[in-house]
């Protein structure tokens, strides 16, 4: 099984869970819907990876930075930043089908993470940012979000059991884009204008 670091332990996640559309100017980016009830969908441990493809089976793969959770003990015990990788042109296929998206969002490497960290209270404002050769290409903060991080938590825990080690990708802000081999990822969290947490993926082809 895959794993993730938090305080120098390896945790397994039993499951990822993603929002979608959680930030008005992303849904807009992709000419998607605003949401009338939390988009969700899932990634296996499978899908975890350090290594960061710009394609897969042929297929190119899309960036999208996010603000992640790791739950345990009954709540966010831990924030990371995650990048949800994504087969935007099968998902498109799929979303048009109205079938389901695994081929575009559950494969192998689909997932990437950095290391977790503690933090003290949910309710702080949390900011993502994620650089592309040293560029800023994708800024957000926990404010922006349609669904909070609470709400998230709430809302996931009416209808599925979370197990410690669980990972919660919030959703992604505007500025996705298509990774191209030799970029240079860096993403960061900030909470109270300190960034507290941070990785950097070159991209492999
Ligand atoms: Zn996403």
């Amino acid at each position: 099984m895959n794993t993730v670091r938090f305080e120098n332990k390896d945790i397994i996640p039993s499951k990822i869970l993603c929002v979608g559309r959680n930030y008005v100017e992303h849904v807009n980016e992709l000419g998607n819907e605003i949401p009338d009830e939390m988009v969700i969908f899932s990634k296996p441990n499978s899908a975890i990876s350090q290594t960061l493809q710009s394609t897969h089976l042929g297929e190119s793969l899309h960036y999208e930075g996010e603000i992640c959770f790791l739950f345990s003990g009954g709540e966010f015990s831990a924030v990371g930043f995650g990048l949800d990788l994504t087969k935007r042109e099968s998902q498109s296929r799929l979303k048009k089908k109205g079938l389901p998206w695994e081929r575009a969002k559950a494969f192998d490497g689909a997932a990437l993470f950095s290391e977790f960290v503690p933090f003290s209270d949910l309710n702080e404002e949390f900011a993502i940012e994620l650089t592309l050769n040293g560029a800023r290409q994708q800024h957000g903060t926990t404010t922006q979000m349609m669904f909070k991080p609470l709400d998230i938590l709430n809302e996931l825990s009416r209808f599925m059991t979370l197990e410690d080690g669980d990972i919660v990708m919030t959703g992604t802000p505007a500025g996705v884009g298509i990774v191209k081999t030799d970029d240079v990822f860096r993403g960061s969290i900030i909470c109270n204008n300190r960034e507290i947490v941070s990785e950097v993926w070159e991209a492999k082809a």
